[in-house]
């Protein structure tokens, strides 16, 4: 798991809008980042879905993660409306660097 952690810290943290200059992270310990907090869930729908397509990897990441996700409510989520939420707003990267780790590209 940390090998993912680093990853996404280097390659999604640094450019968060929630980072810093230094790519460190700024929110307050009121506040959640989903990327941090589904990491487990996020892994294992990259690593169990069978296709390329982000839209339908995009859509199962939703169906597992948002589901259990307390800012969602009936389907509706205040942060993704307001592009709020990492998980959402950098879901590409975030699937693309998970893939570089497992094909060693990134260590
Ligand atoms: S909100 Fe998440 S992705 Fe953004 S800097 Fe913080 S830990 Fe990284
Ligand atoms: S889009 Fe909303 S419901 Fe889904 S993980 Fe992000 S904050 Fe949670």
């Amino acid at each position: 798991m940390d090998k993912y952690l680093k990853a996404l810290k280097q390659n999604v943290c640094s450019v968060c809008v929630d980072s810093n200059e230094k790519g460190g992270c700024t929110l307050n310990e009121k506040e959640s980042c989903a990327v941090e907090l589904f990491l487990p869930q996020i892994i294992d729908v990259i690593h169990n879905t069978d296709s390329d397509n982000m839209q339908e990897i995009h859509q199962k990441l939703k169906d597992t993660v948002c589901v259990e996700c307390r800012a969602q409510e009936n389907g509706n989520c205040y942060l993704r409306e307001d592009a709020n939420c990492s998980l959402d707003r950098y879901f590409w990267s975030i699937i693309e660097t998970i893939q570089k780790v497992d094909a060693g590209l990134i260590t």
